[in-house]
């Protein structure tokens, strides 16, 4: 039996409307759809599933402002965000969509005939979506895994189903046929379980929590169901010396407060080089004060909006306000009073490297500022963590700023900017933030099986 759930505007705390939350019954007739759309989807040409595809991105393209009010009501998300977040679907399809036609296999030389290789699609791809950045991440697993052949289910996140929902009508909309492309919300325990313990699910995406991510790994072993895992972060921004300290600090702020800081990119620790702490937080601050925090969908100029639920500004607060010595709040911006999960952006100076402001992921506003000695301890003390999905380094030594990006065990770094993610290149992370990797020229690998075949030139 299906039951509703109500979505929450976060910026003013009010019921947007009611979805249904699919069974567990009603989840397995939506993978045996998938299941069923799986051969038929598999066996389109290459040039015409590619051409599906673009038609599917210009049909997004033509949508973009209207996905993107609901992203601005649903999620809180600021309109410039939300409208880079619908093209980031539209371009990652378009990326995707040139695949089909380049998935080669291989011709490998051997004694006695001719070795083939092929990619097949492995079935149906189960997708499950956080709340945080509900668009692209739907788009990241759903444009390389059609375009491999596969079909797909995906769980959007309780709190955020519309843009996700409205993909799936816009998908049909561009021609995908029926079965294709399956949007299923519901609990996590309930509809994401389903995808990695149903035998028809050959691979799950999952991004979220690292503890639940783990848990799946291991649900997933029972019938070896592949997964990709996006877990969290806790990354660097290093900051040494030698670089434009004004630029750095000016730049800061928008690394870690864009989406309110619920992203698993957030630079959440600042590592300043000693000699220039002074200075960096002197100029940080103004450009802190500087974060418009507002309604989005009233203001179309805002640079952050609410936090997604008022759980997860308790649990921001539990680290701020809540915690049990005196943390020590270097500055902090404004936010609204009255209805809605605001939250202010905050600056904090922990106590030292072990200070849970420090080392966990507070997936809020709020980042922690520690200076550093030179570059062994810089790196040394961006690697003392459970994560590494991120970082930063400003330095005007190209040298040194290769030397640390090699040296710091993370998966997407940036020098002198803090722009890592593009549907271009690949993405994922090293140790507890993940497993796998997502977009870029190679993610149809995580698509598809390697089948090899000999054929015998001997009669
Ligand atoms: P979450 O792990 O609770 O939920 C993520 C998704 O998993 C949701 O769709 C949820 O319904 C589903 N889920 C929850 N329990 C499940 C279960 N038992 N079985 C199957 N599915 C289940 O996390 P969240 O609260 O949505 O997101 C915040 C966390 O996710 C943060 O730690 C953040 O860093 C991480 N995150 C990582 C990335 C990344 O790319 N690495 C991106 C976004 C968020």
């Amino acid at each position: 039996m299906s039951t509703p759930y109500d979505v929450i505007n976060p910026s003013t705390g009010r019921t947007i409307r009611a979805v249904h939350h699919a069974s567990l019954e009603e989840t397995d007739a939506v993978i045996a759809r998938a299941h069923a759309a799986a051969p038929a989807w598999a066996r389109v040409d290459p040039a015409d599933r590619g051409r599906l595809l673009r038609r599917f991105a210009d049909v997004v393209d033509a949508h973009l402002a209207e996905l993107a009010e609901l992203e601005i009501e649903n999620a809180g998300h600021t309109r410039g965000n939300a409208m880079w977040e619908a093209g980031n679907v539209r371009d990652v399809l378009h990326y995707y969509a040139a695949a089909p036609e380049r998935l080669c296999g291989r011709q490998i030389p051997v004694a006695g005939g001719i070795d083939l290789t092929f990619q097949e699609p492995l079935g149906v791809v189960g997708v499950i979506v956080p709340w945080n950045f509900p668009m692209p991440i739907f788009g990241w697993a759903v444009g390389p895994a059609l375009a491999a052949g596969n079909t797909v289910v995906v769980k959007p996140a309780e709190l955020t189903p519309f843009t996700a929902l409205r993909l799936a009508e816009l998908a049909l909309e561009a021609g995908l046929p029926e079965g294709v492309l399956n949007v299923v919300p519901g609990e996590g325990p309930v509809v994401g379980q389903r995808f990695v313990t149903h035998p028809h699910v050959r691979k799950v995406c999952f991004t979220g929590s690292t503890a639940v991510g783990k848990r799946l790994m291991a649900l997933a072993a029972d019938d070896l169901t592949r997964v990709t895992l996006e877990l969290g972060g806790k990354s660097a921004n290093i900051v040494f010396a030698d670089c434009d300290v004004d630029a750095a600090a000016a730049a800061a702020p928008g690394a870690v407060f864009d989406n309110a800081g619920q992203d698993c990119c957030a630079r959440s620790r600042i590592l300043v080089q000693r000699s220039v702490f002074d200075r960096f937080m002197e100029s940080m601050e103004p450009a802190v004060h500087a974060v418009r925090v507002q309604d989005p969908s009233l203001n179309g100029d805002a640079d952050m909006g609410p936090l997604i639920s008022d759980t997860q500004r308790q649990r921001v607060r539990g680290f701020v306000e809540d915690a049990d010595s005196a943390v020590q709040i270097a500055f902090r911006g404004d936010a609204p009073d009255g209805a809605g999960w605001w939250y202010p952006p905050t600056v904090v100076v922990p106590t030292g490297t072990g200070d849970p402001l420090w080392q966990e992921e507070i997936f809020g506003p709020v980042v922690s500022v520690l200076p550093f000695e030179d570059e062994a301890d810089a790196i040394a003390m961006a690697n003392d963590t459970a994560y590494g999905l991120a970082g930063s380094i400003w330095t005007d030594n190209l040298g040194r700023g290769l030397r640390v990006a090699r040296g710091v065990r993370a998966g997407n770094l940036s020098v002198n900017s803090h722009s890592a993610v593009r549907y271009s290149t690949p993405f994922g992370g090293f140790k507890s933030s993940g497993l796998g990797r997502e977009l870029g020229p190679d993610a149809l690998d995580a698509f598809t099986e390697t089948k090899n075949v000999f054929i015998s030139t001997a009669h």
